[in-house]
């Protein structure tokens, strides 16, 4: 498996299909390795650019993929493409299939209480086998060492956070050298999807690549989070321009 990376505005993205991604961290699971996942979008490398704490954690990333169609086309505009977008969420659920296949223990944190409770309340449902080998939600003290000491002394396979960016790196990337092993990721949302509280885009508008304009029209409140977009094209367009002149 080829461990290319290729670089947009400065974040080293993994060269890498969902299904070479899945079998990667699968090989890490069974040699009990310690892995920390980021899913990056234009939101989060613009972010980067900007905020040198921000870039510090993704430098302990062992792998970032391409969350959405916007890191794709930028990569391909800049003449190195990668294959296709590798998102937090589709990840998560064939992460929770392989985990319902081997009998994998998981951690979950993040999200309002009683998302949580609707999240795993889904998981046992569609993921019997799976180990929850515990939760928190994502509303904590961060100087209380409860969460560690508890992920610690459950040592599981898989610790999903979903507290949003860039919280759910920062917590990974302070706290990581204090485990022993697992996969570690951050997730955002996806508990509030997996849990009915927030509705993915049809497959017809994600087909079209249109699940942002999908999600404005919902949730009107995230525009000014969507201006990321025309700001990361408009770096990203900069940056070819650069490249051939
Ligand atoms: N969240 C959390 N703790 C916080 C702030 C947010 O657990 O201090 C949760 C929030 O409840 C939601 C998730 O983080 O479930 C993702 O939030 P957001 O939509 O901002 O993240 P995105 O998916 O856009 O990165």
């Amino acid at each position: 498996m080829s461990d290319q990376r290729v670089s947009v505005l400065g974040v080293d993205f993994l060269h890498t299909t969902m299904n070479e991604m899945v079998a990667r961290l699968a090989k890490h699971l069974e040699q009990e390795d310690k892995t920390f996942v980021v899913t990056a979008n234009p939101e989060i490398v613009l972010y980067a650019e900007e905020d040198e704490d921000y870039r510090g954690y993704l430098k302990k990333a062992t792998y970032i993929t391409a969350d959405g169609i916007g890191v794709v086309k930028a990569a391909a505009m800049l003449g190195t493409p990668l294959p296709e977008r590798v998102t937090g969420f589709d990840m998560f659920m064939e992460l929770l299939a392989l985990a319902n296949e081997r009998q994998y223990s998981i951690y979950l944190l993040g999200a309002k209480d009683e998302v949580l409770q609707k999240t795993i309340a889904e998981i046992e449902r569609q993921f019997p086998q799976v180990n929850i080998a515990g939760s928190h939600h994502g509303y904590f003290d961060w100087e209380d060492p409860s969460i560690e000491n508890e992920i610690q002394a459950a040592k599981p396979d898989m610790v999903f956070l979903a507290l949003g960016f860039p919280r759910q790196e920062k917590w990974i990337a302070e706290k990581m050298d204090s485990f022993e092993k697992g996969l570690f990721m951050g997730i955002g949302g996806s508990f509030d999807v997996l849990a009915g509280e927030v509705k993915r885009a049809p497959v017809f508008w994600q087909k079209i690549h249109l699940e942002w304009f999908y999600r404005l029209v919902k949730q009107p409140s995230r525009w000014r989070r969507m201006l990321a977009l025309p700001i990361f094209a408009g770096k990203v367009w900069r940056e070819k321009r650069k490249g051939t002149s």
